[in-house]
């Protein structure tokens, strides 16, 4: 139930991949889709808040399905996840950042951060270690800040979870909690896990300018991520009032639709932000 409210929340395109989905074989779908290479890439840009100057940019996947057309990945991933798929997904979507990384290389200054999101089906699998160290050696070295994007729900075993963040920022990654606000667990998982980066779920953002209680809670939120150390990132920005009213508070990076929408990587090669900081 809670898939098919995922998939009729957005497209045609995601009501003909309902069908299809019943139809077909689920698992045979995604793996010919890998092979027939219909999987691609985009990128939105993480700008500071302050200059507006960007930091690095967000990996999205995109399904060009033959049949049903665009599908949107909260209906794909959350298909693989169930049929078991998700690392040769990751595995794949690797493989296209780098069939990108030399363009990437030339249009991103060195440490610009490249946040990949990670699903939970993927982080507690056993091959998880190798396939982040193989990604990381396979990029060109010493230009990207690799950040793994992590939704709260997925922090679930907290010695596990610990022990595993520790081992990635040994090896030079950095983690960013994403979604923040949407789960159940909130504050208390900012205080057990060494993480580094806070990413404000849109929900938050959206409230901004409306006349809600939100705000209060953003700012309490702030207020302790700032304690915490942890950088603060703002999704779904999309008019100018709410980037003043973010930078205002604190926030320190900001990525949404008034910055940029995720771009293909020829548009990403000639891109220059156009916003204004005031
Ligand atoms: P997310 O990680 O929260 O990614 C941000 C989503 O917000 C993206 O949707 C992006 O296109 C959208 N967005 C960005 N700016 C704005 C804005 O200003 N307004 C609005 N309304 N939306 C904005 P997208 O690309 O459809 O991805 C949806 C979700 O699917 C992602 O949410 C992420 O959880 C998942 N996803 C996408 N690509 C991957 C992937 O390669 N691997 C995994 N595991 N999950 C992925
Ligand atoms: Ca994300
Ligand atoms: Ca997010
Ligand atoms: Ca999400």
């Amino acid at each position: 139930a809670l898939l098919f409210g995922l998939m009729c929340g957005s497209s045609i395109g995601v009501l003909c991949f309902y069908g299809l989905m019943n139809r077909a074989n689920p698992r045979k779908e995604i793996l010919t889709a890998i092979k027939q290479n219909q999987f691609h890439v985009v990128y939105q840009p993480v700008v500071d808040a302050a200059t507006l100057q960007p930091g690095g940019v967000e990996v999205l996947m995109r399904w060009h399905h033959p049949g049903a057309g665009e599908i949107p990945p909260d209906a794909f991933i959350s298909f693989a996840e169930a049929q078991k798929l998700i690392v040769p997904l990751t595995l794949h979507l690797f493989d296209l950042i780098l069939r990108d990384a030399p363009a990437l290389k030339k249009c991103l200054p060195p440490g610009s951060k490249l946040g990949i999101n990670i699903s939970p089906g993927h982080l507690h699998a056993d091959s998880f270690k190798d396939d982040m160290r193989k990604f990381a050696a396979s990029l060109p070295p010493d230009h990207f800040q690799i950040v793994l994007e992590i939704t709260e729900r997925d922090m679930l075993n907290q010695r596990e979870a610990t022990k595993l963040f520790e081992w990635l920022h040994l090896e030079g990654f950095e983690i960013a909690v994403d979604d923040f606000g949407t789960g159940h667990s909130a504050l208390i998982y900012l205080e057990r896990f060494t993480m580094d980066y806070l990413k404000i779920d849109r929900g938050f953002v959206n409230a901004i300018g409306m006349e809600t209680v939100t705000s209060p809670v953003l700012d309490t939120v702030l207020t302790l991520a700032r304690r915490l150390n942890m950088v603060t990132i703002a999704e779904g920005v999309e008019t100018p009032e709410q980037a003043k009213w973010l930078r205002d508070h604190g926030v320190n990076l900001l990525q949404g639709y008034w910055i940029s929408r995720p771009m293909r990587l020829e548009q990403l090669m000639t891109w220059k932000p156009d916003v204004d900081p005031d």
